[in-house]
């Protein structure tokens, strides 16, 4: 980048004009990049290599932020007092460290606090560098969604919680804490929220994290947090919502297109809501919706591309070609958690068997002792006492669902 002021009052008016994430000239979304910028100010030439600038992500322009300005304006000053006429400037890979975490050592980046329009302008809290990201590799999260005294929910495709359950009982939570994801997939954080943790589960995320790669402003963890645009859907959606999130992270990582019967599944999720009431039809509706959003709803044959492209020839079942969506899924799941201990795959896929169970029973012609023997499946597997209990049936295959594309959505970014 190079940025030209014919004066230094031309660089002030400059420096007061505080820059947003949105572009002044085609309201695209700015990004925080490092970049070589060359800044010429009253003839003197500074050049900075590298240094972080906004970008905009449409249209390319660029923008100096904040904390770079000030940078620059100091750069300025030190060549004039220098009486020199340029000046070259490198990062002196200093790291201020803030008043959070300061036992953990987390690695983050002061820069971006200062940086990523807004972070800085916090006046709900008192100690300077709440809102500084910190970033996480993504299978921090798996760890937890793993783990009963954690709760972890995702509301969209880059914004949830995690919260960890009250043993007392007396509170719903000890904390409940936002994350996002940014473009790169990376688990995101603020230092000040964190600090909030108790000190064990610091301790667990201090391994996943990874130095800051900046960006952050295009996700809606971003939006939600500093601009409150947002709303919590019902876990009916929220299950939507990341079966939606995977299709499109396959998309973007190997242009393979998931998605099938699109407009039959947007009439199926009219159907997705929780029942007021909890008879076997009710129940059985919904649930046929999920079969045919969930497992209909995936291009079988686009499944199988997906499953090629993730295992070698040699590695491939003998049987794969005639698979369907279950069975594919559940590889397609081993393979993209490769990474994370002790997950258990079975238990994880559970729910889409019961799907299938539940298309069973909806098949009229079935016989009695048939008909007995997946009710019996049905409440094994859930774990619940019995088949006439609706209730504990739906809540318990609905919250299995929830964990399952949970984990789907994330594994795939
Ligand atoms: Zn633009």
């Amino acid at each position: 980048m190079e940025c030209y002021f014919s004066s230094y009052d031309e660089f002030k008016n400059e420096y007061e004009n505080y820059r947003f994430d949105d572009c002044s000239d085609c309201e695209g979304i700015c990004e925080l990049v490092e970049s070589d910028v060359t800044c010429i100010i009253e003839g003197k030439i500074l050049k900075f290599s590298p240094i972080l600038i906004l970008r905009c992500k449409k249209c390319g322009k660029e923008f100096l932020p904040e904390h770079t300005k000030q940078m620059i304006d100091g750069a300025y000053r030190t060549v004039v007092k220098e009486k020199q006429s340029m000046g070259e400037f490198h990062p002196t890979g200093y790291k201020k460290k803030f008043d959070y975490c300061i036992q953990q050592d987390y690695e983050y980046d002061h820069r971006d606090y200062y940086n990523i329009p807004g972070l800085c302008y916090d006046e709900e809290h008192s100690v300077e560098g709440f809102l500084t990201p910190v970033y996480f590799e993504k299978e921090a999260l798996v760890f937890f969604l793993a783990m009963p005294e954690y709760e972890v929910e995702i509301f969209s495709e880059s914004y949830g919680y995690i919260a960890k359950k009250d043993s007392s009982g007396l509170y719903q939570y000890d904390w409940n804490i936002p994350f996002g994801f940014n473009t790169n997939g990376k688990l995101i954080m603020w230092l000040g929220d964190i600090d909030e943790m108790d000190d064990k589960t610091k301790g667990i995320l201090k391994p996943f994290n990874v130095p800051s790669d900046h960006l952050m402003t295009d996700s809606e963890f971003y939006r939600a947090q500093m601009k409150c645009i947002f709303s919590e859907p019902i876990i009916e959606k929220r299950i939507l919502i990341n079966k939606e999130a995977f299709i499109s992270n396959i998309e973007k990582k190997y242009s393979i297109d998931l998605s099938h019967l699109t407009d039959e599944c947007q009439e199926h999720e009219k159907k997705v809501k929780r029942p007021v009431v909890f008879t076997e039809t009710a129940v059985a509706e919904v649930i046929n919706a999920y079969d045919k959003i969930l497992v209909e709803g995936f291009n079988v044959n686009e499944l199988r591309k997906l499953y090629e492209v993730l295992y070698d020839p040699f590695e491939r079942n003998a049987k794969y070609t005639s698979w369907q969506s279950i069975k594919l899924l559940e590889a397609i799941l081993g393979k993209l958690s490769l990474s994370v201990k002790n997950m258990d795959i079975a238990s994880v896929m559970s729910p889409l068997y019961i799907l299938h169970d539940y298309r069973i029973l909806l098949d009229h012609l079935l016989s009695a002792d048939k008909i007995y023997d997946t009710k019996q499946h049905i409440i094994t597997t859930l774990g619940v006492q019995s088949f006439s209990d609706q209730e504990a049936i739906y809540n318990e295959e609905i919250k299995r669902l929830n964990i399952l594309f949970n984990y789907i959505g994330i594994l795939s970014k």
